[in-house]
């Protein structure tokens, strides 16, 4: 095992597992989540550290390029959509997050940025719902730049996935009773700056001002 794994089960065990006791105590039989949030599986975006969440709060399904596949597509993706099923059905979350990130791999994959893809056959099918959210951006004629179509990319793809989320029956009950709250948002990596999608406004606020729109 690598070295540096060891060391962090070492001060897991002694460290953090001992400020967290009380909560593994209480939670050892049950989960009781608030939260489930859909991010990337990019490894730079760890929803706990981005959360400041405990033990037991936040429900988590990570993919590349945090997608959720349409309805009609749902058997395509049964991890996730399990996972979705389960946090709504059973754990019964109050908030579903999605969250996407800048620098984000799959996206700039699906966007034909990246050579790597060649090599990839799983994930070239795994990415090709994607296409829609590309020839979207390819369709403003007025974005040219590589970098402004990537970030463009990232964010409107979790607008897609947002869509998506809320073709699901069982998401569309919830909603409707108000027992439910989904959020679209994007993680900037070089800020550390959270944004949320407003979807009446049709674009991305930052956090602290989403916060106070909706108050
Ligand atoms: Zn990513």
């Amino acid at each position: 095992m690598l070295e540096r794994l060891k060391t962090g089960l070492k001060t897991f065990r002694e460290v953090t597992y001992k400020r967290y006791e009380h909560i593994y105590r209480d939670l050892e039989a049950t989960q009781d989540p608030h939260t489930l949030f859909i991010g990337c599986s990019d490894s730079r975006v760890s929803p706990d550290i981005l959360l400041d969440s405990d033990p037991g709060e936040v429900f988590t399904v990570r993919n590349i390029a945090n997608t959720v596949p349409a309805y009609e597509n749902s058997q395509n993706d049964l991890p996730t959509v399990s996972s979705i099923e389960y946090a709504i059905e059973v754990l019964g979350v109050e908030e579903v997050v999605i969250c996407g990130h800048s620098n984000c791999g799959g996206c700039a994959a699906a966007m034909g940025q990246s050579s790597k893809l060649d090599k990839l056959p799983f994930t070239q099918q795994y990415l090709k719902p994607l296409a829609c959210v590309k020839e979207k951006i390819e369709a403003e004629p007025e974005i040219t730049d590589a970098k402004a179509k990537a970030r463009l990319m990232e964010k409107m793809n979790v607008i897609e996935q947002v869509k998506h989320l809320k073709s699901y029956p069982i998401v569309q009950e919830k909603l409707k009773k108000g027992e439910l709250e989904i959020e679209g948002w994007y993680f900037d990596i070089k800020s550390g700056s959270v944004s949320v999608y407003d979807e009446k406004a049709d674009r991305f606020c930052r956090s602290e001002d989403y916060q106070a729109v909706r108050v």
